[in-house]
């Protein structure tokens, strides 16, 4: 399996890094490698000074798809879910000034935290606007509502499929909203979907 992340796709987002809102989904990916194991606590890397938390909203690829239509594309997943696509923010500038891949900087081991709980689409009225949110030490630090996506997340399923297959279990980074943050040893980060806890994750 794989991981698709995508870039920029609340708009407060891409103002608090200054960022250009883009044409299209900037989309990157990380490896199996990348994700957190189980119960397993985060540990800042040596290579960073500055590694930030995004919460974003996951969907669970259920088949091998193509060229999947965005009318189309709801048939290949029921489940939703929520993780942190960490993020090496000082690597990751400076390889962006160069021109340079951000995988160092994105898709490094440990960097794609995956909530244990699933929900079933089905639970939701409309998948394009659920709330969720990230604790940090019990403090709010991210919230969001998938109806702020620029991009929704069938058209990402049709972007994503025009370059790349999608298989079952692969798993798509719908896109941080606002108030991400630099993490620092001893903080606990909760993830929620609506009132309810998806993931806690200690940071070592
Ligand atoms: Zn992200």
């Amino acid at each position: 399996m794989k991981f698709f992340c995508v870039g920029r796709n609340y708009r407060k987002h891409i103002e608090e890094l200054e960022n250009e809102l883009p044409q299209e989904p900037i989309i990157f990916s990380k490896p199996e490698t990348a994700k957190l194991p189980k119960d397993r606590d985060f540990y800042i890397p040596e290579f960073s000074d500055n590694i930030h938390y995004e919460v974003e909203v996951l969907v669970k690829i259920k088949k091998v798809g193509k060229y999947i239509q965005p009318e189309f594309a709801h048939k290949y997943y029921d489940q939703i879910g929520l993780g942190i696509d960490f993020t090496a923010r000082d690597l990751q500038q400076k390889l962006k000034k160069k021109g340079l891949p951000w995988e160092k900087a994105k898709a490094f081991d440990g960097s794609a935290v995956v909530g244990e709980k699933w929900f079933d689409k089905k639970n939701f009225e409309n998948i394009q606007k659920i709330n969720f949110s990230l604790l940090k030490n019990q403090e709010k630090v991210q919230k969001g509502n998938t109806s702020a996506m620029i991009w929704k997340i069938d058209e990402l399923i049709a972007n994503i499929s025009k370059y790349f297959t999608l298989k079952m279990g692969d798993i798509i980074f719908t896109g941080t909203p606002a108030g991400v943050g630099k993490v620092k040893e001893e903080d606990v980060l909760e993830g929620f979907i609506e009132e309810q806890s998806v993931f806690k994750v200690n940071i070592k």
